[in-house]
């Protein structure tokens, strides 16, 4: 039995080595997976973070006391849920933050484009006026402590309001914060001069774009307000100009019943133009409805049969790098329970989740401090039923309030989120692998 990685120090430190009952009956934990692979069988453990290799002379049997040791078998009758929620809170416990280091900053709440799925609609249009766009620099350097900081540009579309970007990325400099930024766009006005200037002056590094399909889907999907022109077009041409400027790309594509089928085709022209590009990146997210209708599948089969499909395209395509495991046992799921996160709002409202048509406020960069009691309230979690048996369990949470969180979780999203992880575990092994043999 070789270890390939140690796994969570956070996670490891609380659980130390197991010590079981001699003799007593043991299982397989929920959270082990098994992967087979070139020289035998992978064994990951998704709540402490190992990740062993068993070559096939070895019997399970043979290892019992060592897999016993690192949790990978436990007492028949071992409640794993229980502990993991005991773990989550001691850590969450022990790594409060003090500062705030990660804004999310609507620049607008506005955007030139009407995708009928947008979880904004309705929301009211307005800017941020150019006075909120200072304040927001000082409430920024006030509230980090001096550590580095993150920014995401958010909107509506962020670049419907370049100023705003402009004066707080030049504010910060001047008073001489480091900070490094991303940004959620369409892309439309991406054009090559906003992508030197963003590497620039925005230190922006990394920019998510939506792909609805191929051109005419594409096209009909957007429905760009103000542009007849061939929006497909131009969006792919701006991200060439990014990656040329050196900004990583990550295009999410957004699945349903509707597109599904041309997706795919979409896949094809991706990776005759990008494929090979190590700074792009292509994934794949169902759609869901929040104010109007999506086209669901069918049936949960036939949304997990697209989902395989076009992650076997994707892979096969060279555009979905596994990425690398997690390096520490997660205790927060998103920016929303995470104290070191906030939203901000183009007037300045501060709120904890970016769907703001229901997430609500919790202060402003005006007062003082944040509301205690929707702070807290934002940290419940929920657990659905296909979790209580889901190996994923210890690195995916779910939040009580999270629009995007249903009552259930259905096939084709376990299959995707699983995917992902037996690409990383594989990527992991093959790495080491590499290391090996020189
Ligand atoms: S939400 Fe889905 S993937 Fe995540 S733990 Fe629950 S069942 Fe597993
Ligand atoms: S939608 Fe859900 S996952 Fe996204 S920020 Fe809000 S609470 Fe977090």
């Amino acid at each position: 039995m070789k270890c390939l990685v140690s796994g969570f120090e956070n996670a490891t430190k609380l659980c130390g080595k197991q010590r079981t009952k001699q003799g007593g009956p043991l299982r397989f934990s929920q959270f082990c997976m098994r992967i087979p692979c070139e020289e035998g069988t992978l064994l990951y453990n998704t709540l402490t973070g190992k990740l062993l290799l068993l070559d096939p002379a070895e019997s399970m049997d043979g290892c019992t006391t060592e897999l016993a040791e690192d949790w990978f078998l436990v007492p028949e009758q071992y409640d794993e849920t229980g502990r993991l929620m005991q773990l989550r809170s001691l850590l969450a416990m022990l790594n409060q933050r003090k500062h705030i280091t990660n804004y999310t900053i609507l620049t607008t709440t506005d955007c030139n484009a009407r995708c009928f799925y947008c979880y904004q609609l309705g929301v009211k249009r307005f800017p941020m006026t150019e006075s909120a766009a200072h304040e927001i620099a000082d409430y920024i350097a006030r509230s980090c402590g001096g550590e580095k900081v993150s920014i995401c540009w958010f909107g509506g579309e962020p670049l419907y309001n370049p100023r705003a970007i402009e004066i707080i990325s030049a504010d910060l400099k001047n008073s001489g914060l480091s900070f490094q930024s991303r940004m959620v766009s369409n892309g439309f006005l991406l054009d090559e001069e906003t992508a030197q200037k963003a590497v620039r002056d925005w230190n922006l590094r990394t920019v998510q774009i939506t792909l609805d399909g191929t051109q005419e889907i594409y096209n009909r999907t957007k429905a760009y307000i103000d542009h007849p022109e061939n929006a497909y077009a131009r969006v792919l041409s701006n991200i060439e100009g990014a990656l040329k400027a050196g900004i990583n790309v990550s295009i999410r594509l957004n699945v349903d019943r509707n597109n599904a089928a041309d997706i795919l085709c979409l896949v094809d022209e991706l990776a005759e133009r990008f494929g090979g590009n190590a700074k792009i990146q292509v994934y794949a997210a169902l759609l869901k409805d929040y104010h109007t209708p999506i086209h669901d599948f069918a049936t949960q089969e036939e949304e997990k049969a697209i989902v395989v499909a076009l992650l076997d395209k994707l892979s096969a395509a060279g555009l979905c790098r596994p990425g690398k495991l997690a390096e520490r046992l997660p205790f927060n799921a998103c920016m929303a329970d995470d104290d070191g996160s906030v939203v901000i709002l183009p007037d300045g409202q501060i709120a904890k989740c970016e769907h703001i048509d229901t997430a609500g406020t919790v202060g402003s960069i005006r007062g003082g401090q944040l509301d205690d009691n929707s702070v807290k309230d934002w940290k419940r979690t929920v657990m659905l039923p296909e979790c209580r048996t889901c190996p994923l369990l210890p690195q995916c949470i779910n939040l009580a309030r999270c629009p995007s969180v249903r009552e259930h979780c259905s096939e084709a999203e376990r299959a995707l989120k699983t995917r992902q992880l037996e690409a990383k575990i594989m990527s992991a092994y093959r790495n080491r692998e590499k290391e090996t043999n020189g």
